[in-house]
């Protein structure tokens, strides 16, 4: 039996990790559930998983859930709270979900106590690789991608050593502006960009894998999880989403991982690995799909991928900027003030300010430090909206 604490209980990665413990009562417990304001789920979750713990976002949604559930369990609240569930003894795996820059404490807390974490939340990743990779040496903690892209590639990786491949490739769906009109993009609404062609996700994610600044991410968050340099990893767009990413090694050999567009893959890997334990899943039908399409990334569309491999490059604090800057950005045209191409003219501007500035991330609180910094600057640009 393995115990689970999961960071963003209510959201869609947790609300699949949830599925995956309901599809496998013999090898999965909820131990411990930290979520944000979603009280009236989260205490519908609290009444079917009885966890050992609980944590809620800040003081009134505590006393808005101990009036829901009374005190049947303990509940904390803040990035004490998260930590907590994310390092409680008693669990063995941690999905760590919790959208942005605040899954960076727990999830920090999660490797020191020498957890395995499923990360789903990748800006953890491009913030503080290399943070988290020292924790979890040290502690004997382990980090497996929940991220579909580099939970493909952790499963391809399995096919030779480190010294045998060649290079990553991430697919990416394209999202919803693949084929639009370029002249047409300053007219893009919230609407439109929230509108994923393959994956169901929440917004934050959405609007990132619109302007494809998702896959920037991924680049960087596969250096730091494979230990590849930014010139291994290449990208390539796959409309249908079914190779979820590809190894290619020496010899040209290259191993993909398939499956249907569905985080309860990616997720039971990570929580049941190394095993592979019979799933009730909705299976692939290959002879249905056909066929499969692979196109390379056109730049002039997707700026922001360009700007993530830069700032993979640059390193340091660079990533963090970047990963900043972009969560405000898209905050902002989710609340309608920026046009869609204005927020990687954003992004791109932050990093443009910090590139005579890139520090070294010896610690979170570094990583915290940049990322506040970033948050002010994209906060403050006044952007003239650019068509
Ligand atoms: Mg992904």
């Amino acid at each position: 039996m393995r115990n689970v604490s999961i960071l963003g209980s209510t959201g869609s990665v947790g609300r699949s990790t949830l599925a995956v413990v309901d599809a496998f009562p013999d090898e999965l417990k909820v131990v411990g559930l930290a979520a944000g304001g979603n009280i009236d789920l989260l205490a519908e979750q609290i009444k079917r998983y009885q966890p050992e713990l609980v944590s809620v976002r800040d003081a009134a949604d505590l006393e808005r859930l101990r009036a829901r559930i009374g005190s049947r369990v303990k509940i904390l609240h803040g990035a004490e709270g998260a930590c907590a569930v994310a390092s409680l003894p008693s669990a063995n795996v941690v999905i760590a979900a919790i959208v942005g820059a605040a899954g960076i404490p727990p999830v920090y807390a999660a490797l020191q106590a020498g957890k395995r974490v499923g990360i789903a939340n990748k800006e953890v990743l491009v913030a503080a690789g290399d943070v988290m990779s020292r924790a979890a040496r040290e502690s004997g903690g382990e980090i497996l991608p929940v991220d579909s892209e580099h939970n493909a590639v952790h499963q391809a990786l399995r096919c030779g050593s480190h010294e045998e491949v060649q290079r990553i490739i991430l697919t990416a769906s394209g999202g919803p502006f693949l084929q639009r009109d370029l002249k047409t993009f300053g007219d893009i609404t919230v609407e439109a960009a929230l509108a994923h062609p393959t994956w169901k996700m929440g917004n934050k994610i959405s609007i990132d894998s619109a302007t494809m600044m998702n896959k920037g991410l991924e680049v960087i968050e596969a250096h730091h999880l494979f230990g590849m340099r930014p010139d291994q990893i290449d990208i390539l767009i796959h409309p249908q989403s079914i190779v979820h990413s590809m190894v290619e090694y020496v010899d040209g050999s290259i191993m993909a991982q398939l499956s249907t567009t569905d985080m309860k893959f990616p997720i039971q890997y990570a929580l049941l690995y190394p095993d592979r334990v019979t799933a009730p899943f909705a299976r692939l039908d290959l002879a249905k799909i056909r066929s499969l399409e692979f196109l390379t990334v056109d730049s002039r569309r997707f700026p922001a991928v360009e700007l993530a491999y830069a700032a993979c490059r640059a390193g340091g604090s660079m990533p963090a900027v970047l990963n900043a800057a972009n969560e405000i950005a898209v905050e902002r045209f989710l609340a309608g003030e920026l046009s869609f191409p204005s927020i990687v003219e954003i992004v791109n501007r932050v990093l443009d300010r910090h590139a005579s500035a890139v520090a070294p991330i010896h610690s979170i609180d570094d990583a915290l430090q940049w990322d506040r910094w970033a948050r002010n600057e994209a906060r403050g640009i006044d952007v003239a909206v650019s068509r």
